[in-house]
C-alpha cells in the first residue's frame, strides 16, 4: 500500500479523505470507484510546476487514463490542457467548458467526423499521425478557410522499457511517421500546404515506463531530428514529449509521490533544454501529456466479497461483486495490483489469494496470488491504483452495470458518474417493427 495525507488506516479502518472505506461502500453502494481530488490536484500542481522549470511548457492530461466531466474540470481548474483520442473526449472536454486552444487530438486513425468536429471547436492542435489525416485534415480545414495548427506525431524508434501492448515507440509502430525514415518528407509537405501550419513535434514512447533512459533516449533522438528540421528552414516551436510515467501497483514497483513524478517531468524539461542549446535550436514550448500518474493512485475500487473458493494446497478464490466489466487490465494484460479488506487494514495480509470477478470467464480475475487479509462474505475489499484505465475501458459486459464514481474531496464525498440502471443497459435497444408481429 502507498500511503498518504488522504489514504491511510485508522482504527483499523482504509480511510479515504475523512471517510471510512466501508462507510463508503455503505452509502454508495459497491462496485464503486472513489477518486481522490486532493491527490489529483496534487499531482496537477507538481507537474505544472515541474514543466516550467526550465523554460515554459503545458501539462495536458490523457482523457483516454480517465474521462469524466468533473475531473476535466478539476484539472483545467490547475491549468492543464487536454488530449483526447475520440470526438466522444473531445465532447467531454467541451462540456467541461474547456479552453479548446489547449486541446490536442490525437490518434492514429481519426475519422471524417472526428477531424469535422475538431475544426468545427476550434481545437488547438491536431497530432496528424498519417498521410490519410493530413491529406482530409488540409482539405476540411480549407473549406473552413481556418489555418490549422498541428503537430506531427513521429516514431524516435526507442524501445521503452516496458511490457509490448504499451509500448508505441519501437519501429513498426501503428503510431506516427519514423524520425528515420518518411518523417522529414511529410513534415516538408505540411509546411508548405496552405491549410496547415507546422507547429511541432509530438512523441510518445509507451506506458508505465520507470527508467528514465528510455525518455533521454527519445529527446536525444528528437531533437536531432528538430536540428535536420532547422537545416530545411523549418522551425519546431513545440515538442510534446507524451506521458507514459509508471505508478505504484504491487511493492514490486517504486513508491513514487507527487514531487517524485514532477521530478521526472523536470529531468524531461532540463534535458529538452540542455539538448536543444547543444544543438543550437531555440528552446521549444514543452508539453507532457501524463494520464495515469495523475489519476491511478487516485483511485480506489471497493467490492463486497461474495462467493469464497478454497482449494487447499492450490489456491483460493475470493470472488467480488466486479470484475474484468470494471477492470479489465488483468484479462488484458496480466496487470498486477494491491489489495486490501478494508475493515480489516491493519491485519496482517498473511493469505495468498487469487481475486475473482463475478464474470462467466475464467479469465475474469482482478488478480492473482495476491496478499490479502482473511477474507470473508461481507467484507469490503479496496484494491488500489484503479483509477487509470478502468473506468475508461469498463463495458457492459454479461450485463453488468459500470460502477458509479465517487470523488473525495477532504471532507466531501459525491457522485461525479451516477449508477446505471438496468433501464440504461437497455437505453439504446430497439426491436426492428418485423419482428413486432
Ligand atoms: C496513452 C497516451 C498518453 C498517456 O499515457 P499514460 O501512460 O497514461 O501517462 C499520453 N499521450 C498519448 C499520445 C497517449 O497515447
Amino acid at each position: 500500500m502507498n500511503t498518504r495525507d488522504t489514504l491511510y488506516v485508522k482504527d483499523g479502518n482504509l480511510m479515504i479523505g475523512s471517510f471510512k472505506a466501508t462507510e463508503l461502500a455503505a452509502k454508495f453502494g459497491t462496485p464503486l470507484y472513489v477518486m481522490d481530488a486532493q491527490y489529483i490536484a496534487e499531482v496537477c500542481d507538481a507537474f505544472v510546476a515541474a514543466v516550467n522549470k526550465c523554460g515554459s511548457g503545458a501539462v495536458a492530461f490523457a482523457n483516454k487514463a480517465f474521462a469524466t466531466v468533473a475531473t476535466a474540470k478539476l484539472a483545467a481548474a490547475h491549468g492543464l490542457w487536454f488530449d483526447v483520442v475520440s470526438g466522444g473526449e473531445l465532447y467531454l472536454v467541451a462540456q467541461a467548458g474547456a479552453d479548446m486552444k489547449k486541446v490536442l487530438f490525437h490518434g492514429n486513425n481519426k475519422t471524417p467526423r472526428e477531424i469535422d468536429e475538431g475544426l468545427a471547436h476550434g481545437i488547438g492542435f491536431f497530432v496528424v499521425d498519417s498521410l490519410n489525416e493530413l491529406e482530409l485534415l488540409d482539405e476540411k480545414a480549407g473549406r473552413r478557410g481556418v489555418k490549422q495548427d498541428v503537430l506531427v506525431r513521429v516514431n524516435p524508434g526507442v524501445s521503452a522499457h516496458t511490457y509490448e501492448a504499451v509500448m508505441t515507440a519501437a519501429p513498426f509502430s501503428k503510431f506516427g511517421f519514423d524520425v528515420h525514415g518518411d518523417a522529414l518528407d511529410v513534415i516538408k509537405d505540411i509546411a508548405s500546404r496552405k491549410n496547415l501550419n507546422f507547429r511541432g513535434l509530438h512523441v510518445h514512447i509507451g506506458s508505465q515506463i520507470y527508467d528514465h533512459s528510455s525518455y533521454d533516449a527519445a529527446i536525444d533522438i528528437t531533437t536531432d531530428f528538430v536540428k535536420k528540421l532547422a537545416d530545411e528552414g523549418i522551425v519546431t516551436d513545440i515538442l510534446d514529449m507524451g506521458g507514459g510515467y509508471g505508478i505504484y501497483y504491487t511493492d514490486e514497483d517504486p513508491k513514487f509521490t507527487p514531487r517524485r513524478y514532477a521530478y521526472t517531468v523536470e529531468s524531461i524539461a532540463r534535458l529538452v533544454a540542455e539538448k536543444s542549446a547543444e544543438k543550437g535550436l531555440k528552446q521549444p514550448f514543452l508539453i507532457v501529456e501524463p494520464g495515469r500518474s495523475i489519476v491511478g493512485e487516485a483511485g480506489i475500487t471497493l467490492y463486497t466479497v461474495g462467493a469464497i473458493k478454497d482449494f487447499p494446497g492450490v489456491r483460493k478464490y475470493v470472488a467480488v461483486d466486479g470484475g474484468m466489466f470494471d477492470n479489465p487490465r488483468y484479462a488484458l494484460y496480466e496487470s498486477r495490483y494491491s489489495a486490501v479488506i478494508a475493515n480489516k487494514a491493519d491485519k496482517p495480509a498473511d493469505e495468498i489469494v487469487t481475486i475473482a470477478g463475478k464474470c462467466c470467464e475464467s479469465g475474469d480475475l482482478i488478480g492473482k496470488d495476491m496478499p490479502l487479509q482473511h477474507a470473508e462474505t461481507g467484507d469490503i475489499l479496496a484494491v488500489f491504483s484503479t483509477g487509470a484505465y478502468n473506468y475508461s475501458m469498463a463495458s457492459n459486459y454479461n450485463l453488468n452495470a459500470v460502477p458509479p464514481v465517487v470523488l473525495v474531496d477532504g471532507d466531501k464525498a459525491d457522485y461525479i458518474v451516477k449508477p446505471q440502471t438496468y433501464g440504461d443497459l437497455l437505453r439504446n435497444n430497439t426491436v426492428p417493427e418485423w419482428l413486432n408481429g
